[in-house]
């Protein structure tokens, strides 16, 4: 797959936004939700060199949850191979997050493409540019990359970008570590008997 740099991006941050709200090997006990205050929200910006993070605001824990969801909903149509869905709901959102394409040179970093303004709440702007990697993932016919973890405690998506698309788990070290998975399913055979 030819997947440029930016695209890379656009993926993993949609691949992370994705999981803050889903139970994976990162989640803390007893709770799903890593997007739970504006800290949470700044530090995601953060991790994912989003352009303007002074401007978070309160309104965008909500705002970005709300939107999460929303591009949940398309990676779960991926998931089942529909198609047509995750479009009808890529464009919902593009439409709704006001994305319009502009070419951007901020941070140290060369032109590149953002697809909001700057001046556009936290939350859009990151569910706009989460939203395109999906997007063209779609467009690249390779919506079948979109996976979940294979094990039985994790809940995480990823997009599998390996050559034989043969990935199983979100995180080879922690899911995808056989002593971990046997142990926890000796854990569950016992407990069933
Ligand atoms: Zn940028
Ligand atoms: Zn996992």
């Amino acid at each position: 797959m030819g997947f440029g740099a930016d695209q890379l991006e656009a993926l993993a941050e949609c691949v992370d936004l994705i999981n803050t709200g889903r139970i994976t090997s990162a989640s803390p006990s007893g709770s799903a939700e890593r997007l739970a205050t504006l800290d949470d929200v700044v530090a995601f910006g953060r991790r994912h060199r989003v352009e303007n993070l002074s401007a978070a605001r309160a309104s965008d824990v909500l705002r970005l949850r709300e939107l999460r969801g929303r591009i949940d909903s398309v990676a779960v149509a991926c998931l089942a191979g529909d198609g047509a869905t995750a479009i009808r709901l890529l464009n919902a959102l593009l439409a709704e997050t006001g994305a319009v394409p502009q070419i951007v040179a901020h941070d140290g970093r060369g032109p590149h493409v953002h697809v909001s303004r700057a001046g556009a709440p936290l939350a859009d702007r990151i569910a706009a540019h989460s939203a395109m990697g999906l997007a063209e993932l779609i467009v690249a016919g390779a919506s079948g990359r979109v996976r979940s973890c294979a094990s039985p405690t994790c809940d995480a998506v990823f997009v599998d970008l390996s050559r034989n698309q043969s990935r199983r788990y979100c995180d080879s070290r922690t899911c995808g570590n056989r002593i971990h998975v046997a142990a926890y399913r000796s854990r569950r055979s016992a407990a069933a008997t």
